[in-house]
């Protein structure tokens, strides 16, 4: 008899986690394919220490394939278009059928989207971006160094933070002090995190000297100067640009009948179910709502977490039970600041009167903490990544952090 198949679309974060809890827990039952167009997987939280030169691109990536778990057969294709009434996948490698799909191919980077962006801006986003900021802070001897967040939303929303943070910390202790300023069209920082975060990561960069500019949405930037034209009429200049670009869905859901008008795919907030039976998605492709007319941020710990509760629904009706795992809207981050210590966010993003989120004080054990996940995240699949797991699992559970 033919075993069914479960076909997971992405290899990043969410995808892998799936792939990973379906393996481990279908003993061979059924099929579990995992398609990705990379050979490789980059971590990208570790950017934020490569741009400072703590981590090199072999650090931070490995071949795809070392992450699987026995039992997951990979695929290096793209993916082209889904038909989610045919239950087919067209991509670069044929068609695929599937009974059970798992969508987790993250957003696109949009560059192109704001004219001069590739021209002048350092993208902090990519691995070859970031190796060029790298080398260009290594060098470094202006004075203006400008941090552009070009739209929303965009991935993990503490990320350009990080990123100033670091940079402001590692040319201060090379004797280089310089001017150092953060342009976003938000409010505040990580505005889905309300309006407490917000300000205690506004005072954050404040005690260290970095500007923020808030309200600041870039229309163009003119290669002279690295001019950056906004939209309230103000334009600035600076030595160096760095750039988060901005993001769009991928090019592969667009024309599913998955999407809403913005390309992103709705699904059930506890569920990660679509609206076709036996199709979920999970991670940065998604969208949902939060109270407050917010969305839920992209972030690879929502990636992660909506991966197994998918992965284990679909287990569920294979098994002939009924599927009741729920994702519960809960989520951390580490907010790095340099020097070997980190802040730290935690709470609960589907609190009714919109996200409940504190951030504590930074410390080193924080900064540890996502050292440690990095570690574990890049571990080949086997014992050592399980005593890794054991170990955090541990260390969270003793400072009261769901894991
Ligand atoms: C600088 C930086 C720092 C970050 N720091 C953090 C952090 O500290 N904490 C945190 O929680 N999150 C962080 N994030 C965000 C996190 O990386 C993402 O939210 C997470 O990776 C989303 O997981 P995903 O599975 O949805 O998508 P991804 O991990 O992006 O995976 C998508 C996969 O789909 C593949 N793909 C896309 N299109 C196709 C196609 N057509 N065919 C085949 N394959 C395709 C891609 O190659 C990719 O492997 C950070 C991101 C950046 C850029």
């Amino acid at each position: 008899m033919e075993l069914k198949t479960i076909l997971i679309l992405g290899g990043g974060i969410g995808g892998q986690a799936a792939a990973n809890m379906l393996a481990s827990h279908s003993a061979g039952r059924y099929r579990i394919i995992l398609v990705d167009q990379q050979r490789d997987f980059v971590f990208a939280p570790s950017l934020v220490w490569m741009i400072v030169g703590q981590r090199a691109p072999d650090d931070i990536q490995r071949p795809l394939e070392a992450l699987l778990r026995t039992g997951v057969e990979f695929v290096q294709a793209e993916t082209l278009r889904i038909d989610p009434v045919k239950k087919t996948v067209e991509t670069s490698a044929g068609p695929m059928n599937f009974d059970h799909l798992i969508i987790s191919l993250g957003a696109d980077l949009a560059p192109e989207k704001v004219p001069g962006f590739q021209e002048t801006a350092l993208n902090l986003y990519t691995l070859e971006g970031s190796s060029r900021i790298q080398k260009s802070l290594e060098d470094f001897s202006g004075r203006k160094i400008a941090i552009l967040i070009a739209s929303s939303p965009f991935k993990c929303p503490a990320a350009p933070y990080e990123a100033a943070f670091m940079i402001q910390d590692f040319l201060s202790r090379r004797g280089k002090p310089v001017e150092l300023s953060v342009f976003t069209p938000e409010p505040y920082p990580m505005p889905t995190a309300g309006q407490k975060v917000g300000e205690a990561l506004k005072a954050l960069l404040e005690s260290k000297g970095i500007r923020f500019h808030p309200d600041h949405k870039v229309t163009r930037i003119e290669p002279a100067g690295n001019r950056m034209v906004f939209a309230n009429g103000k334009s600035e200049t600076c030595d160096l640009l760095i750039g988060v670009p901005p993001h769009q869905a991928p090019n592969a859901v667009k024309d599913s009948g998955l999407v809403n008008e913005a390309g992103w795919i709705p699904v059930d907030r506890g569920t990660l179910a679509t609206k076709y039976a036996g199709i979920y998605a999970i991670g940065d492709v998604t969208t949902i709502p939060l109270a407050g007319a917010k969305a839920l941020p992209k972030a690879g710990i929502f990636a992660h977490h909506q991966a197994e509760v998918a992965a284990a629904n679909i287990l569920a009706r294979l098994d002939g039970r009924a599927p009741g795992a729920r994702f519960d809207g809960n989520g951390w981050c580490a907010v790095e600041m340099g020097g070997g210590s980190a802040a730290f966010g935690s709470g609960d993003f589907y609190a009714e009167g919109g996200p409940q989120i504190e951030l504590r004080t930074p410390a080193p054990s924080w900064h540890w903490g996502k050292v440690l996940f990095e570690k574990w995240w890049l571990s080949p699949f086997g014992l050592r990544r399980e005593a890794l797991r054991l170990a955090l699992k541990l260390g969270a559970a003793a400072k009261g952090i769901p894991f």
